[in-house]
């Protein structure tokens, strides 16, 4: 004991030098449940659809991201993460999925595959824009990809495993937005369309909404400003201007969804970011977020994609959750996260320490988990260290223990427990846990 103490006054004390970057979270142990959950049901929900696993690297070089979104997005306008590398190459942070898997398909010879190919993927991506309650720097995201069909029954396929994974993860309230934003065959005539009925009321429109109204008018929808609210609610809206393909696709769509007694909203004004999408576009919204962060995700069709990036032109259809903020709503939902500890082992003084620790290690042997508690330390205070952490069962051993060659076991949730010997330790355990 007296060892120890010495030992930690050895060190001088500092300031620390170094505080987490703006717009970043760190992922804690108590969060980590809900992610771990997010993943699993990721995994599960993209599997049953025979969705593989793909992962892509976290740079990627920014011309690819500059032609995937064409000049006008947002994205490569002010929030991408860009450095130059010592070859005096452009590199980018990914803001986004799609891209970089529609690059993979092509670069791995995907396209030389039975179509379509179903892929899917969890992980960070970073956008510079300014932090806010369920806005981060570097979020996360969990999406699909279904590469290479037009179908639009795959719009349908990629809405219900996105439904599903909110299913099965217990989230309640979310509902589902739907829209169609057409093709290169009917978009220009309706985006001409949209700037006559703007045009007259332009110096009513935000500042935003003025440059969107150049560069992109069907992004005038995007807008959040109250100044603009007016003018939106009477705009055309492109569902009532499709080419025949395109209004066939969308009656398809939502054909599926009611077929699969999935509900959702018509949201006129759910326009997609980046400008590869066509068609069916959707987003899953969550009422307790409010304001502007409340969608949990969001995907579409993105048949012009391939194109942009230079590739033979291929259909692809996909969406991507914000793993960030779903794991806010999964907390309001499930407040108390699930624990994943078994036994809690406890030395209540310091010579018996290393036996308690053996007998941690038979346990696990067996598959529980078990965390070692060394001692020494009063009774009550390990107690409560162990329910901290959840434990079903704890095992403590003092030197009365030890000289009677038993063990307690209390059951932390009954509140009870018994001395056995450290024979019927294991089937006692196994008992009161199962297994073993
Ligand atoms: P997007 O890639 O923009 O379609 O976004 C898909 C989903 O990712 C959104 O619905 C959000 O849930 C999430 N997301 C996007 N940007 C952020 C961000 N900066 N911070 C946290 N989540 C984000």
């Amino acid at each position: 004991m007296e060892l120890r103490k010495a030992h930690s006054l050895s060190f001088d004390t500092m300031a620390p030098i170094a505080q987490r970057a703006r717009g970043t979270q760190d992922l804690l142990p108590a969060d980590q449940p809900y992610w771990d959950a997010m993943e699993g049901a990721a995994k599960n929900q993209a599997g049953r659809f025979g969705y593989q696993r793909i992962e892509t690297p976290i740079f990627e070089s920014t011309e690819l991201f500059q032609r995937s979104a064409g000049e006008s997005s947002d994205v490569v306008a002010k929030e991408m993460y860009t450095f130059t590398d010592r070859s005096s190459r452009s590199l980018a942070l990914r803001p986004e999925g799609t891209a970089p898997i529609v690059r993979a398909y092509f670069d791995a010879g995907l396209d030389q595959e039975p179509q379509p190919v179903r892929l899917f993927y969890t992980g960070p991506y970073f956008r510079y824009d300014r932090p806010q309650a369920g806005r981060f720097r570097e979020f996360h995201q969990f999406g699909i990809e279904a590469i290479g069909d037009g179908s639009p029954v795959i719009d349908v396929e990629a809405i219900v495993v996105g439904w599903n994974w909110f299913a099965e993860l217990e989230i309640g309230g979310v509902s589902l937005h739907l829209n169609s934003i057409g093709d290169e065959v009917c978009r220009p005539a309706y985006r001409e369309l949209l700037r006559e009925y703007y045009r007259p009321h332009l110096s009513k429109l935000s500042e935003e909404s003025r440059a969107r109204f150049e560069k992109n008018p069907l992004r005038l929808f995007d807008s959040k400003d109250p100044q603009d609210e007016a003018l939106k609610r009477e705009a055309p809206h492109i569902v009532d201007h499709l080419c025949a393909p395109c209004a066939e696709a969308f009656r398809v769509v939502k054909e599926g969804l009611a077929s699969e007694e999935i509900p959702y909203a018509l949201n006129p004004e759910l326009v997609r970011g980046l400008d590869y999408y066509t068609r069916t576009v959707f987003e899953y919204q969550h009422a307790s977020l409010g304001g502007a962060q409340n969608a949990l995700g969001g995907g579409g069709r993105y048949d012009g994609l391939a194109a942009a990036l230079g590739y033979r032109s291929t259909p692809g259809v996909g969406f991507a959750m914000g793993l960030d903020r779903t794991a806010i709503a999964l907390k309001e939902a499930k407040p108390a996260a699930p624990t994943a500890l078994d036994i809690y082992a406890v030395s209540l003084e310091a010579p018996d320490e290393l036996y308690v620790f053996h007998l941690a290690s038979s346990l696990r042997a067996r598959g529980y988990r078990v965390v070692f508690d060394p001692g020494p330390a009063r009774l009550d205070a390990k107690l409560r260290k162990a329910a901290r952490r959840g434990a079903r069962v704890a095992l403590l051993v003092g030197p009365e223990e030890r000289e009677k060659q038993q063990i307690v076991i209390r059951d932390m949730h009954a509140k009870t427990q018994t001395s056995v010997a450290e024979r019927e330790l294991l089937s006692t355990v196994s008992q009161m846990l199962g297994g073993g």
